[in-house]
């Protein structure tokens, strides 16, 4: 296996608080990989130190073998590392279709005169509806994104990530805000993406993420504190103890 996303000595402050302490973290290629950890441990900040929104203290971040450090978040994305955003106030009010076609004309670089060319729009209109498709979400491609339950439009916000076609996807609590009833599915369809799309996922429930991670990466107060596979993290004393509260 290789690896497609590390950090090395990675380490953020804000003002004299610690919030990223010397992270060592290896996303290996095709990962099922889930970063979990107490409220406040720092999984979000990582997150942002990977995509560049924010700029590390220390140390390095590398996708693909290539040191992207200081490169801008575009840049990133445009290598492949791409993670989830809400759905904005343009995406709500368009269709699904429209949105996720939107989104893939972007990548085209076609920008909003995406419409122009009949046979880029055509293209764009194909490749989101495979992406619905993919999603289950192709019954809905006629609806306004703003009249979906929420667990849907959380996976519209999937959508529009793999429209950037991604190889390194991170996803921070896609299920937050979901009703149960609802994260279940959501999981599912998460867990059904194609193996050439690596996953780094940050949740907090539990059964969800030992159903869906074949590795974990427990963080603590801001540093690694083991990672392994799920069966190890599960029986894991300290974990344990620092995050499902025992002892
Ligand atoms: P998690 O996602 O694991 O809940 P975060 O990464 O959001 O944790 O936050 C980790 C710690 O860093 C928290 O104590 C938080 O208050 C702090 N923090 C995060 N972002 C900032 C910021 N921009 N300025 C100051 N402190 C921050
Ligand atoms: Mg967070």
């Amino acid at each position: 296996m290789s690896t497609v996303l590390q950090t090395h000595e990675l380490v953020r402050t804000f003002g004299g608080f610690v919030a990223t302490d010397h992270v060592n973290l290896a996303v290996e290629a095709g990962a099922r990989h889930a970063l979990i950890g107490p409220n406040g441990a720092g999984k979000t900040t990582l997150i942002n130190l990977l995509t560049g929104y924010l700029e590390p203290t220390e140390g390095r971040v590398v996708l693909n073998g290539e040191d992207v450090t200081r490169m801008a978040q575009h840049e990133r994305c445009r290598r492949g590392l791409v993670r989830t955003f809400q759905i904005n106030q343009l995406f709500a009010d368009m269709t699904v279709l429209e949105s996720v076609a939107m989104a893939v004309a972007e990548r085209h670089g076609l920008g909003t005169r995406w419409w122009k060319p009949l046979a880029a729009q055509a293209e764009a209109v194909d490749e989101a509806a495979q992406i619905l498709q993919r999603l289950g979400l192709l019954s809905d491609a006629y609806e306004r994104t703003r009249n979906l339950a929420y667990g849907r439009q959380r996976l519209i916000e999937i959508a529009l990530a793999l429209a950037q076609r991604p190889r390194v996807l991170l996803l921070d609590e896609p299920a937050a805000g979901v009703p149960t009833s609802e994260s279940r599915e959501l999981f599912e369809v998460i867990a059904q993406l194609p193996r050439e799309v690596t996953i780094l996922l940050i949740e907090h429930d539990m059964d969800l993420v030992f159903r869906f991670a074949e590795r974990i990466s427990v963080l603590v107060s801001g540093a690694l504190l083991v990672e392994d596979t799920p069966e190890v993290i599960a029986r894991h004393p300290r974990v344990r103890q620092v995050y499902l509260g025992e002892g």
